[in-house]
């Protein structure tokens, strides 16, 4: 074993020749502090440049690299700003590069008439001609062929500076620099070899492993922590018996409690009443009915005398919690408050004034609920929905609020039990299965051409039912369609449905009005961005239309596809696929036909991401995570599910792996 490889991880970067007091500083204030992180800059992408294109076969759009000499040099304009246009040719044909601002290549001499360039850029149509703009260029004898990371920008820096720094620190690590994992993951590129594939590769090929041997390494730590953690979490808390206030919200549902809700709820009540502190996370699929189970929870600690809290990623979430559960727990005399960032100051002063003095029993809100300036009298229970979208400091901030606080999280990310249990190790759990009754699959289409799109909305919403049509973006843009833009298109065609648009840059009170006025049927058609993605139930929407599906994960289109059938009447699913999408893309979509089980579809996104997003490392994932994705690399988890139980990392590679900012404490 050696453990040298971390300990150089851990190197301040001023080790590295070249970086100075200043660019340490600068990378520091990004997070970047020592040899290992900038290790952990990983390519956005790579570039292969290891091939001259003969001009006659360049492809419109794709960057390439061209060798030829100079028929003819132009220029347009005055001064600085003079455009230079460039015609090169080869044996097979010839393009026009232009160059903007950029007079002073009309006195190069390395370009004139006649002599050779080597360029590389993205070839483009424009009346018939081709052409590039503002190509890269080289004298030929300048070009080395290669295939090249491409970085995300980071303190300034330019993708090959920071490749020419990462070389160095690569070049730094000890021969034969080892982790104690390198054994026991034998079939996978040691980790030294493995960082420097990622960031010096020869090709595609192995990129993918050298990913996951990274990975598991972080995972290790992850697993490690956590089991430290499940021991020390152990403490007494107040036992919270289900009372009277239970009994009466049970009594007032509309529905019985399915066979899934009551035992997931027995299993909460179990905990609340166990007198040590509850560690719970529910995972049930889109639609399965988590918001009653977490209610039952609330009135239980009501009965308690106690303080609960549920916090929401987002607000609109929030808000929707606020109104469900105000009605379900009205019955039982509860009342609930509503905190979050964009709650009125006075209101806020008022709420914060009563979670103090205890006066309020339930509060409902976003991370306002953590904010420093919030104070609990007596909480008792914290509950987290959709506690995947929190980082792993966020999800345990809300219990911290009080002493010794039990603590409930809900998801529906599916991670089979095994995996959940390693994940999310510091939790137990309750596994939801299935659906309300009467619930139908809804049924899923992949448009390519819209045809009859039109009238089936009409038809739908004759029925009475509503529909959600969903758009990538805010802002208008060359190659979507915004928010604004497709409401305005929409409440042409459908001028009856009182057609809304909701994104995350409205105002709040704006937002939460057009969600309720969808909620209450005012208005029939919501065009929105994501931002509608988690948990907002409107059992009347029956169609989800998603513009640009290919865009999205598939686990993210089921996500959004959880929307719609959340009643007895059939729901739909229309995905239409960008104009731009390829035939693997749309093949891709066909799975959302194909299958309604939202932990096939999770894998499936990790089986069919090509290499292109193999390499798409994230450089920090949801939970606090620097590589990993729980949902999405799953297989990984489940491939070396033996091994992982038992792998063990040193000290250094438990601070290196989780910097104290991300902590797991
Ligand atoms: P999720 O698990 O995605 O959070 P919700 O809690 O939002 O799901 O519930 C989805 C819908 O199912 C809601 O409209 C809710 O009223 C309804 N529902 C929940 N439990 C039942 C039940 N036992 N019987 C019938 N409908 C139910
Ligand atoms: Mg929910």
């Amino acid at each position: 074993m050696n453990a040298s490889l971390y300990g150089m991880l851990l190197e301040p970067l001023g080790q590295i020749a070249g970086v100075g007091p200043a660019l340490e500083k600068r990378l520091a204030g990004r997070g970047i502090q020592n040899l290992g992180d900038l290790l952990l800059h990983f390519p956005k992408d790579y570039e292969d440049d290891r091939e001259v294109v003969p001009i006659a076969l360049l492809g419109e759009g794709i960057p390439a690299r061209i060798v030829g000499h100079i028929v003819r040099k132009t220029a347009r304009g005055f001064g600085r700003n003079r455009q230079v246009n460039i015609v090169l040719a080869d044996e097979t044909g010839q393009i026009s590069l232009h160059f903007f601002h950029s007079g002073y290549m009309m006195s190069d001499a390395r370009l004139s008439e006649g002599r050779q360039i080597s360029v590389r850029g993205v070839p483009e149509i424009w009346k018939g001609h081709l052409q590039m703009s503002h190509p890269e260029w080289q004298v030929t004898e300048q070009y080395q062929p290669g295939f090249r990371p491409v970085y995300p920008t980071l303190a300034g820096l330019t993708s090959r500076r920071l490749s020419d720094l990462i070389g160095k620190a690569l070049g730094m690590l000890p021969q034969g620099a080892a982790s104690p994992l390198d054994s026991k993951f034998t079939d996978l590129p040691v980790l030294a070899r493995s960082l420097s594939m990622l960031h010096q590769p020869d090709g595609l090929d192995g990129l993918a492993a050298a990913r996951q041997r990274c990975q598991l390494e972080e995972l290790t730590v992850y697993l490690q922590l956590m089991r430290e953690k499940k021991r020390q979490a152990e403490i007494a808390a107040p036992s919270i018996r289900a009372g009277t206030k239970v009994q009466q919200l049970l009594a007032s549902l509309p529905f019985p409690l399915t066979k899934a809700q009551s035992e997931v709820w027995q299993e909460i009540a179990d905990d609340l009443a166990s007198g040590k502190r509850m560690h719970r996370l529910v995972q049930g699929d889109v639609g399965a009915g988590k918001t009653w189970v977490a209610a039952l929870a609330l009135a239980a600690c009501a009965d308690a005398g106690l303080q609960a809290a549920i916090m929401a990623p987002t607000e609109v979430l929030a808000g929707q919690h606020a109104a469900t559960l105000a009605e379900l727990l009205e019955p039982a005399g509860i009342e609930v408050a509503l905190l979050t960032g964009s709650t009125p100051a006075a209101a806020k002063r008022k709420i914060r004034q009563g979670l103090a003095d205890g006066s309020t029993s339930c509060v409902i809100g976003t991370h306002a609920l953590i904010a420093d300036t919030v104070g609990y009298h007596r909480l008792g229970l914290a509950i987290v929905d959709e506690q995947h979208r929190f980082g792993v400091k966020q999800r345990w901030a809300l219990a911290e609020r009080g002493q010794a606080v039990h603590l409930l999280g809900m998801t529906a990310t599916p991670i089979p039990r095994s995996l959940a249990l390693a994940l999310y190790g510091d939790l137990d759990l309750s596994v939801m299965h299935g659906m309300p009754p009467g619930r139908k699959p809804v049924d899923t289409r992949v448009l390519t051409r819209r045809g009859q799109l039109a009238e089936g909305l009409d038809r739908i919403m004759d029925e009475g039912g509503q529909v959600y049509w969903i758009v990538p973006r805010i802002d208008e843009e060359e190659d979507g369609v915004s928010v604004e833009q497709r409401a305005v298109a929409l409440r042409e065609r459908f001028p009856e449905a009182n057609v809304l648009p909701l994104h995350g840059r409205m105002k709040s009170a704006d937002k939460s009005a057009a969600l309720e006025a969808f909620s209450a049927g005012r208005s029939r058609m919501l065009v929105s961005t994501t931002v509608i993605e988690v948990g907002v139930n409107v059992p009347a929407a029956r169609v989800i239309v998603i513009e640009h599906a290919d865009r999205y994960g598939l686990a993210q289109l089921h996500q959004l596809r959880g929307r719609v059938g959340r009643s007895e009447a059939q729901g739909y699913c229309i995905l239409i696929p960008g104009k731009e999408a390829s035939e693997s893309a749309i093949a891709r979509l066909q799975r959302m036909v194909a299958t309604h089980d939202g932990l096939e579809l999770a894998e499936a996104d990790l089986g069919l991401r090509g290499s292109g997003d193999a390499i798409g490392t994230r450089q920090s994932g949801e939970a606090g995570f620097r590589l990993i994705d729980p949902a999405c690399d799953a297989s990984l988890i489940r491939r070396y599910a033996e091994l992982l139980p038992e792998a063990m990392l040193p000290e250094e590679a438990v601070r290196f792996w989780r910097p104290a900012a991300e902590a797991v404490d």
